[in-house]
């Protein structure tokens, strides 16, 4: 590749070494982790000239894009697109790529395991053998609750919403209730979950499912969605899973509901400040099961969705249409 054709490639999350050397095959690439304090500068100074980037889970306001002029095109290795300010991307014409599609099994099955973990107390049963507490067998005091034959409400019915809802209905006998703002017509679309899936209301999900899962994306419209008001709709013993984004939720009114509300427990991969504040009340709640935020965390879909990303960039530089671009002009 000829000099004039390598474009300036900022990465700004580690990427494994094979896609790396991709993007090093045909650009000038800075590796710099604006996290790491050490990184942080440099990656200021690589802004000044970089016409593409690749990473996530950082920040691009408005005020960083100001610092980077010459940029053209933004690859996030995640399917969620929050950490962008997407009017000032659509203002500078800077194409936004992500990563649907390849994280969505992994993802639902994170989901699915905190609907166990949560139901059926698997952390603290598993902490009690481990602790040596184990002397007798179990009492009611440590029954857990059925998942299969509960109603499951679902959040937000895109790609992860309806493979959560495979799992629940096909594997769990689940009847299950959605909301979105586009019902879906399941004769075509899910011909499997046919008569086992309703669109319903918010309200009315709130208040019928055994068990809400919330899978929507966080925008203006999502933001601080689940407060004190929703979860007081919540059926008494409900139990509540966030594997979105963790400013979705209202913390204070999630923990209101946990000490005084309805909720009989709360699986959450996703929490409003990541990584989890050590003094935050839910990270040793009895009723919480937490994740550190691992809803796509196996080699397998990190790797898919780290050549994906990269398949993306490279597109982008070479002027072609990227496999999967996010639409920004319906921001
Ligand atoms: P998706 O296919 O775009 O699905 C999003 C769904 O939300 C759609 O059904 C959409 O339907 C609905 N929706 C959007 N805004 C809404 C609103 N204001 N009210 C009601 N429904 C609304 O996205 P996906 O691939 O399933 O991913 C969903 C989200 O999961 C991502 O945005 C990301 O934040 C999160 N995620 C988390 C992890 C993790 O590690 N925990 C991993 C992957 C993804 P309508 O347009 O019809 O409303």
């Amino acid at each position: 590749m000829s000099d004039t054709t390598r474009k300036n490639v900022l990465v700004f999350r580690e990427l494994p070494p094979d896609q790396l050397a991709r993007l090093q095959a045909q650009h000038k690439v800075t590796v710099a982790n604006p996290r790491v304090p050490e990184q942080a500068a440099r990656f200021r100074d690589a802004l000044a000239t970089t016409e593409g980037m690749i990473g996530s889970s950082y920040a691009i306001d408005e005020g960083l894009l100001a610092g980077a002029p010459q940029l053209r095109v933004i690859s996030s290795v995640s399917v969620g697109v929050d950490n962008y300010a997407l009017p000032a991307l659509a203002k500078r014409g800077i194409m936004l790529c992500h990563t649907p599609g390849v994280l969505t099994e992994t993802t639902a099955d994170t989901i699915f395991s905190l609907i166990m973990a949560s139901s059926r107390r698997l952390v603290e049963l598993a902490n009690l053998v481990r602790d040596g507490h184990w002397q007798r067998n179990i009492g009611e005091d440590l029954f857990g609750w059925d998942v299969h034959g509960k109603t499951l409400g679902i959040l937000g019915f895109g790609r992860i919403g309806q493979a959560l809802a495979r799992r629940a209905a096909l594997g769990f006998g689940m009847p299950v209730l959605y909301h979105n703002r586009h019902p879906i017509d399941a004769a075509k679309e899910l011909p499997e979950l046919m008569g086992k899936i309703t669109h319903t209301p918010m309200e009315e999900l709130l208040q019928r499912a055994d068990i809400v899962a919330v899978v929507l994306p966080l925008s203006d419209e999502t933001r601080g969605l689940m407060g004190p008001r929703e979860f007081g709709l919540m059926k008494p013993g409900a139990i509540f899973v966030n594997g979105a984004r963790g400013a979705i939720v209202q913390e204070e009114a999630l923990l209101q509901a946990l000490n005084h509300g309805p909720l009989r427990a709360a699986g959450l991969d996703v929490f409003a400040t990541e990584p989890l504040p050590l003094n935050s009340p839910l990270r040793t709640h009895p009723k919480v099961t937490a994740l550190p935020h691992i809803g796509s965390a196996t080699f397998e879909t990190r790797h898919a969705m780290a050549v994906l990303a990269t398949t993306n960039l490279l597109q982008a530089l070479a002027g072609e249409r990227p496999l999967a671009m996010f639409d920004l002009s319906v921001v």
